[in-house]
């Protein structure tokens, strides 16, 4: 099977006419897989994408990660469109909004309050103006390669979307607010110490994504965020977790009740941000923590945040439906034990052709890397074959398998992969495997 794509790269130099660069982020661009135009997708449902040439895809992009029940879901879908027959925005509190803040919370018990946004962004970059109005202090420290969205202040040596581009920082990020931001290597309790030490009295935060999910997906070091937890709470600094990928990504829950964790009081965050999958694939962010931090916000508190289509109906029927999905018995379980066949098969492939390739599998969701040394910081993973990810990529998509165009992002299974699904991905890793090998 090959697949051949003449309308969307009709459809591709048409875009550049009209939108820049011809994407709405830029990590849809092929940019770092060689260039060229992307797929233009027109249908999806359950596991599978279909393409303006009719070419069928499995789907391991899962638009970033939001997409964990599949496409289309029905249940979703339904939720969906009773909330759209009910009028789309209201401008007013809904009955809806409470319940979906009860489901988090009753998920996430650091959060004692909560509050919607419109995206990850939005809901770290308010996370961080909370913690600067609580502690009355500037600095945030964070880990090199975490991504945090594109808000200024974590556009500083920010990760996934900007280092596979190349640009370490964003042009139009002023140096006054770069110099607030203080950049340390992930799983190096060390070097948090020494920043801790040099600026803990000026530091409001520190923020990581507790699972990381942006330079390939990476645990913590057993004891990290132990450390890191205490370090800063010594330094009177706030601990926010950014969970906009990881949350319900592995459990239904967050890190802090992940039970790979054994002291779970000894990582719990003052803040957290979320997105994505509370979203059930449509756009929301959220953030939530400690009573008297988030007591901070307008119209209690002094920092200010607000937002027209925030809590929109649609957005938190979504959101509430994907999460009753995830509540189902089993649902982490299944994608986990796909999750199991393909990486341990592309393992094999891999050995079997002497293509080192390097597998970080959490659950249902994992990064391949091209590199014969484990991947637990940003460098190890920049230490990875590119090249040799764009032509797997290409091969694949060949092939029919939709994966994200970076080596630094994950492969997300949903509860709609199926045997079948894993068995034919295993086959086509295999054929891409060995035309590089040959
Ligand atoms: N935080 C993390 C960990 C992310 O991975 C992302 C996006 O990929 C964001 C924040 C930003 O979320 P959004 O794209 O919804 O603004």
């Amino acid at each position: 099977m090959s697949t051949s794509r003449p309308r969307s790269e009709l459809l591709y130099a048409e875009a550049l006419l009209h939108i820049v660069g011809g994407v709405n982020s830029p990590s849809r661009s092929f940019k770092a897989v060689g260039g060229g135009a992307p797929v233009f997708m027109k249908r999806a449902r359950g596991a599978h994408f279909w393409d303006v040439d009719d070419n069928r895809y499995i789907d391991y992009l899962c638009a970033y990660g939001p997409i964990i029940t599949g496409h289309a879901h029905p249940h979703i879908t339904a939720a969906i469109t009773r909330a759209a027959e009910n009028g789309t925005l209201y401008g007013t509190p809904t009955e809806l909004e409470i319940e979906l803040a009860r489901m988090l919370k009753a998920a996430i018990p650091s959060m004692d309050k909560v509050r919607f946004v419109n995206s990850g962004t939005e809901a770290v970059m308010t996370t961080i103006r909370v913690a600067r109005a609580f502690t009355k202090r500037s600095k945030i420290i964070k880990f090199a390669g975490c991504y945090h969205g594109h808000s200024d202040l974590v556009l500083v040596a920010a990760g996934s979307g900007p280092s596979t581009l190349g640009i370490p920082d964003s042009a139009g990020v002023p140096a006054s607010i770069a110099g607030e931001v203080i950049t340390v290597p992930f799983n190096d309790p060390e070097s948090l110490k020494q920043a801790l030490e040099r600026w803990g009295d000026e530091v409001a935060a520190v923020m990581v994504e507790p699972i990381v999910g942006n330079f390939g997906m990476v645990m913590p070091k057993p004891g990290f965020l132990e450390e890191l937890c205490r370090m800063t709470r010594e330094a009177g600094a706030l601990v926010i977790y950014d969970e906009v990928i990881s949350a319900f990504r592995f459990h239904y829950g967050s890190a802090h009740t992940y039970d790979v964790f054994p002291d779970k009081a000894a990582i719990e965050p003052d803040l957290t941000a979320l997105g994505k999958i509370i979203g059930g694939g449509l756009p929301i962010g959220a953030y939530g923590g400690r009573k008297e931090v988030m007591e901070q916000v307008a119209p209690l508190g002094p920092a200010y945040q607000a937002g027209t289509m925030a809590g929109n109906p649609a957005s938190i029927s979504a959101g509430i439906a994907c999460l009753e999905v995830l509540q189902k018995p089993g649902v982490y379980e299944g994608m986990d034990a796909l999750a199991v066949q393909l990486a341990d098969a592309l393992r094999a492939s891999a050995d079997s052709y002497g293509i080192p390739l390097q597998i970080n599998r959490i659950r249902g969701s994992f990064s391949a890397h091209f590199c014969s040394h484990p991947v637990t910081n940003y460098d190890e993973a920049q230490d990875t074959d590119g090249e040799q990810f764009a032509q797997f990529f290409r091969l694949m998509l060949e092939q029919g398998i939709c994966l994200a165009p970076s080596k630094y992002e994950a492969w997300f299974l949903t509860t709609a992969h199926t045997e079948e699904d894993i068995a034919a991905t295993i086959q086509a890793a295999d054929q891409a495997l060995r035309a590089m090998a040959a």
